[in-house]
């Protein structure tokens, strides 16, 4: 998911729709805006589908007044059963004694479970299916005299991955959890105005001024143009997802102080490196494969083409929620550029196999346009796990990488080769010289390493074996 929130500025529900427009590709299920203002006091909107379809309209921005407002993107994730409800859409909003609050949560909460039975024997009222929602029940029922302080309170319950926009009145808050998985970072608009975001690319766009990360277990609180900073949890050594590198944030955005196009390209020249291959062509799965391709070819020397091409009024597959509509989402998002392809080996460069589906629908497009052969380089290593931090991976035994080896997946997928980037090649990709460090992980590698930084307590309990 994707999150944004604005303050100290005019109309800023406005400036939350575009940061959210930019952030469209960390969930496009829906999306849900909330704002204050001190007359109207707060109001929400929330949608399905894209917001351009629906937070560009005058009638329904004119309901959200206010020069505080947050807002967030979705989509369901490992942690949500079935179909998602409008009542699921973010941002949370709740009154409560200190005046209420609004909150938007990327990321996944891992004891949300046992939390939601806790608190609805304790007397609270769900309105959603969401892990989210237990935040804005443990905020109602904290016993701190201050909303930031309830927040922290709530918070330091909650396991698992979250990176938090919230608000009160008159307050924007930002939260990181102790480990940092999800970024969150803050922007300057100008002055006394701020701006917090999931990543930097949404920053740009409404030309705020990206200042720093929001750091693992801090917490900003905003009001009255200051930031202050809080240390709501014990430290620890941060664990980011590595995935963010690899496909989930934006090429143009910045994390951990590197470009993530750059890292991208990087894992192509790793992967150059690591698995090269005799080839007339090089083409990535676009978009997602795009930078790493670059790297390969410009580290192989063989030439870049672009062998498929996209239609870009589609969105990305894996999103989409069903087997069936992801199986002809292959489709009707990509076509193999034919004159280009007939006759050539052709090395094609994706990011990831998770169920395979992707990949066995291009190899089959390619062969049909007469490839001479197929040799796929992957930027990430298997994805043999789940994740439980909020990247929507299906249960492990749709997995390929669960219980197929390389060779049978080549097999299974049909190609003339099939070789994953190294844990150690994308660590050195994301600028980590010496590569994982095995006692100390820099990163969560947790769905190609199985090393789960946080206990994902209510899967175990659910029978999940680690
Ligand atoms: P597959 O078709 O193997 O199930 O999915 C792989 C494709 O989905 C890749 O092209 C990749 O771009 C995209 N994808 C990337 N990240 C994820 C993820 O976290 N989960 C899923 N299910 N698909 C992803
Ligand atoms: Fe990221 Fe994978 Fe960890 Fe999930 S399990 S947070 S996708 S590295
Ligand atoms: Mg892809």
């Amino acid at each position: 998911c994707g999150v944004f929130g604005v303050i100290g500025v005019a109309e800023a529900a406005n400036f939350v729709a575009l940061g959210l427009h930019a952030l469209q590709h960390r969930g496009q299920e829906a999306g849900g805006i909330v704002s204050h203002d001190p007359e109207q006091g707060f109001n929400s909107a929330r949608r399905f589908g894209y917001v351009r379809d629906n937070f560009t309209k005058a009638s329904l921005m004119e309901t959200l007044p206010g020069e505080l407002s947050i807002g967030h993107v979705r989509y369901s994730t490992s942690g949500s059963k079935g179909q998602t409800q409008l009542r699921d859409v973010q941002p949370f909003f709740g009154e409560f004694s200190l005046g209420g609050a609004a909150i938007a949560h990327n990321g996944n909460i891992t004891n949300a479970d046992a939390l939601r039975r806790e608190l609805i024997e304790r007397g609270s009222i769900f309105q959603s299916a969401s892990d989210s929602e237990c935040i804005i029940h443990l905020m109602a029922r904290s016993l701190q005299r201050k909303v930031p302080d309830r927040m922290m309170d709530a918070l330091r319950r909650v396991e698992g991955a979250f990176s938090v926009v919230a608000m009160t009145r008159t307050k924007l808050i930002g939260v990181r959890d102790p480990l940092g998985v999800r970024p969150l970072v803050l922007g300057q608009l100008g002055d006394g105005a701020w701006a917090l975001s999931s990543e930097t690319c949404a920053l740009d766009i409404i030309g705020a001024e990206f200042v720093r990360e929001v750091e693992p277990g801090e917490m900003v609180v905003i009001e009255h143009g200051e930031v202050t900073s809080h240390r709501p949890f014990a430290p620890t050594q941060s664990r980011f997802c590595i995935f963010e590198h690899v496909y989930f944030s934006r090429p143009d955005s910045i994390l951990g102080g590197r470009s993530v196009y750059e890292t991208r390209r990087q894992i192509g020249v790793e992967l150059a490196r690591e698995a090269p291959v005799d080839a007339d062509i090089v083409c990535p799965v676009p978009d997602s494969g795009t930078p790493a391709a670059i790297g390969f070819s410009q580290e192989s020397g063989i030439p870049y083409a672009m062998g498929i091409i996209r239609n870009q009024y589609m969105g990305r597959t894996f999103i989409e929620p069903t087997e069936q509509i992801r199986n002809m989402g292959v489709r009707l998002k990509l076509n193999v550029n034919r004159a280009l392809i007939r006759g050539k080996r052709v090395i094609l460069v994706d990011d990831s196999v998770v169920r395979g589906t992707t990949s066995r629908k291009i190899k089959e497009m390619i062969f049909d346009a007469g490839a001479a052969e197929v040799h796929f380089r992957i930027a990430s290593p298997p994805t043999s796990w789940p994740c439980f931090y909020g990247v929507d991976t299906p249960e492990r035994e749709k997995l390929l990488a669960s219980h197929m080896s390389e060779e049978e997946m080549r097999e299974h997928l049909g190609v003339d080769s099939l070789r994953f980037i190294s844990l150690d090649g994308l660590y050195r990709a994301v600028g980590e010289a010496g590569g994982r460090d095995p006692a100390r992980p820099q990163y969560c590698d947790a769905c190609f390493s199985g090393d789960y930084p946080v206990a994902p307590s209510d899967r175990i309990e659910g029978g999940f074996q680690l």
